[in-house]
């Protein structure tokens, strides 16, 4: 399958969650099994020569893209979360969104010091939530050696964001816009 014809089961919603912004809907490619097959093959192809210890994902989205790739590549899986779902002992970091701030977390412990890791979310924007979460994992002494990511809106900038705090970033579609 071409990254157009997977780029073709993506839903694009407009205005949601708010006005001018086009969402791009990954539920209708989860739903399509070849379409699902193709697009984390193609992300294990990406990743595999790097040998991570580690797939790291960040909540919602990017757990089921991080979770299925880490099954391909017979490597463990570790979720980052919004603040205050994980239970037990937790790390965590406080960013800037574009109205007020948010604050991701992770279980105390489940980075190895050095570990290798590839960090997962279904998609860069502004490059803010991903930028927070290699931070986090950096304090805890993590390896980050790449940012992946199912689609890029380059018009925003994010993958120049995260590359400039050293974090290398690929991504298997782009879409132009918000
Ligand atoms: P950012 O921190 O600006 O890079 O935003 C990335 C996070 O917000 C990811 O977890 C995405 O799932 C979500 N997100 C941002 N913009 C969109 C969009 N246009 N369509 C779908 N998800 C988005």
């Amino acid at each position: 399958m071409s990254i157009d014809s997977l780029a073709a089961l993506v839903r694009t919603i407009s205005d949601f969650p708010k006005p001018g912004i086009q969402f791009r809907d990954i539920t209708t490619l989860l739903a399509d099994g070849a379409g699902l097959r193709e697009l984390v093959e193609h992300m294990a192809g990406i990743v595999r020569p790097l040998d991570p210890d580690l797939i790291v994902g960040v909540e919602a989205r990017g757990f089921i893209l991080a979770a299925a790739l880490a099954h391909a590549l017979g490597k463990g899986f570790v979720p980052v979360r919004k603040a205050g779902k994980l239970p037990g002992r937790t790390v965590g970091i406080d960013y800037v969104l574009e109205y007020g701030t948010d604050r991701l977390e992770l279980h105390e412990g489940q980075v190895p010091q050095g570990a290798r890791i590839v960090l997962v979310d279904d998609l860069i924007a502004t490059g803010g939530t991903a930028q927070a979460a290699a931070q986090l994992l950096r304090e805890q002494g993590g390896n980050v050696l790449m940012a992946l990511f199912a689609i890029d809106l380059p018009d925003l900038g994010g993958r120049q964001a995260l590359e400039a705090d050293g974090v290398a970033t690929a991504a298997v579609m782009a879409f132009a816009g918000h």
